[in-house]
């Protein structure tokens, strides 16, 4: 027995010696681990090696001394393994290392055994008439084994929670460890509970050790390595197909057996199957390409890759093809590419889009003359109201229809935003009466409705081919202002003189708030008398004195307020003027009203009856003394809303004046419920019309009419005596203009007043 046992000892010294040197070489991060716990192994084998062939005592013991110490070595060995084996990623784990002091301690009480005798004791047995020293355990190998046992557990602990937590394919990579350890720690188990004679325990240590490297250096590693790659390739999305240096095709993935349609059995059917789909396919060469096959009217794009293998020694050793369907990937990138540059309602260009391609033709064709066409469609909110946004989108693909019926290759075109369409067009290519014929009938219908469609286009023609196509446009939009008739005109051109005046807007603009705080603006007035030719009121007329452009009358800057909205600005320091003259006028007894203008504008922006009643309760003026002139306009939107404000301003004491009356759209009907106290007759309206006589009709009723109203008349522009006469002999009640005084500054009307007060 002794000698069968030596050689099975014999044989594991040398195998661990083995795998000691193997994973010395081996360059795996784990090999060193694996170096150390073999190394370590040998110890308590030797030890038992030496405890089997003694039959002396002192060798015994010796062999035991290296037994039980060796097993410290080992389950350190162990700790720094797992430590090693478990590390995943960068995540690092931290022995205890109170646990080396504890061991290093254990092996200094074995050692004290020999003085004190507190861990074993030996005693002589005979088996089979061979004579083997056997250990009694004391309390100190008890101490020995309790830490060993628990570190063993925590080792064993830690390496099934790996097993459970880890993904699939790296399961059995601490499985197969943990099993190992295991039966190792069962075979120690049986040995210290069957007390069996002779301990050969460390067999069992000595295949734990050669298993433990062969699982953790050798075979998991391919196994896990194959196994990934074999997922990972089968799953692929591309077809793969190996071939030997013959072109006989040894293996494909799922892929590429679905693409060829052979069975697992067939891959010499492989090739054929290639040829049928995608035509010859060179494979001598690494390669890619991408090929376009129409098969059954339809398209598909591929993406084909080939790579010839050799080995180290440069040995063709076989081919690898791969064929990748990008048909969906090209068909999203083409619907992209179409999207990104197409308005998805009309399908014309997209404003980003036009701007670059006209730039490009601008620049690279510079001997054509062209054209930028702004296309606007008037009130299209109307559309969307009245019919819904069904048929406004209806609408404006009927437009996009047009433009694209009308327009010859040479053109560019694209929507540009909402309502609005860019055209580039040669400029010998259209004419604009066809044009304005075709838009003046321009009808939309979708079988339930028909709807005119109101379009204008602003023209600019290009000059300047390097300018900005976004500057181009925004003149062509800026023509459109000039359309007056919006029905009768549609189509209108830029000029520089538009770009003057809008230059002029912006310049007044920007000064505005500047100039009101520093009083550059300022009221003139112009007497109002009655017919015995007393002043009796004047109507406060702003002028604006810059220090720069000079003195301005209205004209040159209230068109552009009433446009922008900064008139609210200027009205209401007016009428804040107006306030503080009447409230000086007030106390130095000068009984004289001042009527002030109203823009359309303000009551839109802001609330005229609160700030009206706020101002002239701020300077105690008597409100029938600030006179409002409006004009007819005011009440042609929200007529009811506004009726409601003047009424209120009436009944809050102000005299509220028709202005203008007769130069609009005024009908005398419209009087009828009008809450106006003065009726200021246009005196200009007169004088352009040719049939004197017939005009003095009019006047005469107006004047006529208003009197039978209780409304009070006044004529403005009245410049003549004869017109003042004869305006008087009308029953005309007062009167206003260059006949009596052009409007004044506030001191010169104050000295007139003196004279003619
Ligand atoms: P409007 O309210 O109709 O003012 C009367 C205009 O007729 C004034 O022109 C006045 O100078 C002019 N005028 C007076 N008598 C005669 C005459 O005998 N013959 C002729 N041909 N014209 C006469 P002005 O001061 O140039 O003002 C023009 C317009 O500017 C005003 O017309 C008014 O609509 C607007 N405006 C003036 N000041 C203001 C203001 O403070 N606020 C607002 N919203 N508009 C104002
Ligand atoms: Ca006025
Ligand atoms: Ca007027």
């Amino acid at each position: 027995m002794r000698n069968n046992i030596s050689v099975i000892y014999i044989i594991l010294i040398c195998a661990l010696t083995v795998c000691v040197i193997s994973a010395k070489r081996s360059k795996q991060r784990i090999s060193n681990a694996v170096m150390m716990l073999c190394a370590s192994l040998l110890i308590p084998v030797i030890g038992n090696f030496i405890i089997i062939i003694s039959e002396t005592k002192p060798y015994a013991k010796l062999g035991y001394y290296l037994y039980f110490m060796g097993v410290d070595f080992l389950i350190v060995a162990l700790m720094y393994f797992a430590k090693v084996y478990c590390r995943t990623g960068e995540v690092k784990h931290k022995e205890p290392k109170f646990l080396y002091v504890l061991f290093a301690a254990d092996v200094i009480q074995i050692m004290i055994n020999y003085f004190a005798g507190h861990v074993f004791a030996l005693e002589k047995l005979e088996v089979s008439g061979l004579d083997y020293y056997n250990f009694t355990p004391r309390l100190g190998l008890t101490l020995h084994r309790i830490l060993v046992y628990a570190v063993l557990a925590c080792i064993i602990a830690i390496f099934a929670v790996m097993t459970v937590k880890m993904p699939r394919v790296y399961r059995g990579r601490y499985a197969i460890i943990l099993v190992t350890m295991l039966i190792v720690a069962l075979w120690q188990t049986f040995y210290v509970v069957a007390r069996i004679p002779v301990n050969t325990s460390m067999i069992g240590y000595g295949f734990f050790g050669i298993c433990i490297f062969y699982f953790s250096l050798i075979y998991r590693p391919h196994r896990l390595l194959d196994s990934m790659l074999t997922d990972i390739v089968s799953d692929m999305p591309e077809a793969l197909f190996v071939f030997d240096p013959n072109k006989k095709c040894l293996w494909a993935n799922e892929e590429g057996i679905r693409v060829t349609g052979v069975d697992i059995q067939e891959f010499e059917l492989v090739n054929e199957r290639l040829r049928e789909t995608f035509g010859s396919l060179d494979s001598d060469n690494t390669y890619k390409q991408n090929r376009i096959i129409v098969a059954d009217g339809n398209t598909f794009y591929y993406n084909i890759e080939t790579r010839v293998v050799r080995d180290e020694s440069d040995v063709l050793t076989g081919y690898v093809l791969s064929i990748r369907d990008t048909t969906e990937e090209q068909l999203r990138m083409k619907r992209d590419i179409y999207n990104a540059i197409h308005d998805s309602l009309t399908g014309l260009y997209t404003c980003e889009y036009l701007y670059e391609r006209i730039s490009e033709r601008l620049a690279s064709n510079v001997s054509e003359k062209y054209s930028l066409v702004f296309l606007e469609i008037k009130n299209f909110k109307i559309v969307n109201d009245l019919f819904g946004k069904s048929f406004g989108d209806y609408a404006l693909k009927e437009v996009a229809d047009w433009i694209r019926a009308n327009a010859n290759g040479k053109c560019l075109y694209g929507r540009l935003a909402g309502v609005n369409f860019g055209i580039l067009i040669p400029r010998s290519d259209y004419s604009v009466k066809e044009i304005d014929n075709m838009l003046s009938q321009f009808v939309v219908s979708d079988g339930n409705f028909d709807y005119h469609l109101l379009i204008h286009l602003g023209v600019y023609k290009v000059t300047d081919e390097d300018s900005d196509v976004q500057v181009m446009f925004d003149r062509a939009q800026l023509s459109l202002s000039t359309i007056v008739d919006e029905y009768k005109t549609h189509v209108a051109f830029y000029n520089e003189e538009l770009r003057r005046k809008m230059l002029w807007d912006q310049h007044i603009s920007a000064q505005l708030v500047e100039a009101i705080s520093e009083r550059q603006l300022c009221p003139y007035l112009q007497p109002i008398v009655d017919t015995s030719g007393r002043v009796v009121g004047a109507e406060a007329l702003v002028r604006w004195i810059n220090p720069v452009d000079g003195f301005m009358p209205p004209g040159k800057f209230i068109p552009v307020f009433e446009k922008n909205g900064m008139i609210v600005e200027v009205d209401r320091y007016m009428w804040r003027c107006a306030c503080e003259i009447l409230a000086r006028w007030k106390a130095s007894g000068i009984d004289k009203f001042i009527s002030v203008n109203i823009s359309p504008k303000d009551f839109y922006i802001i609330d005229v009856r609160s700030e009206l009643n706020a101002l002239v309760s701020e300077y105690g003026v008597d409100p029938a003394k600030l006179r409002i002139e409006i004009t007819e306009t005011v009440v042609m939107n929200d007529a009811e809303d506004r009726m409601k404000v003047l009424s209120d301003l009436r009944a809050a004491g102000f005299i509220v004046e028709m202005d203008d009356f007769g130069s609009g759209y005024s009908s005398l009907n419209m009087l009828k419920d009008m809450p106006v106290d003065v009726l200021k007759i246009d005196m200009k309206f007169l004088s352009s019309t040719e049939d004197e006589v017939r005009s003095q009709k009019i006047i005469r009723n107006i004047i006529r009419l208003s009197n039978d109203l209780d409304i009070m008349s006044l004529t403005e522009g009245v410049e003549t005596e004869a017109q003042f006469r004869m305006l008087s002999e009308m029953n005309c009640n007062m009167f206003q203009g260059y006949y009596f005084s052009q409007p004044i500054p506030v001191e010169e009307f104050e000295e007139y007043l003196k004279k003619n007060g």
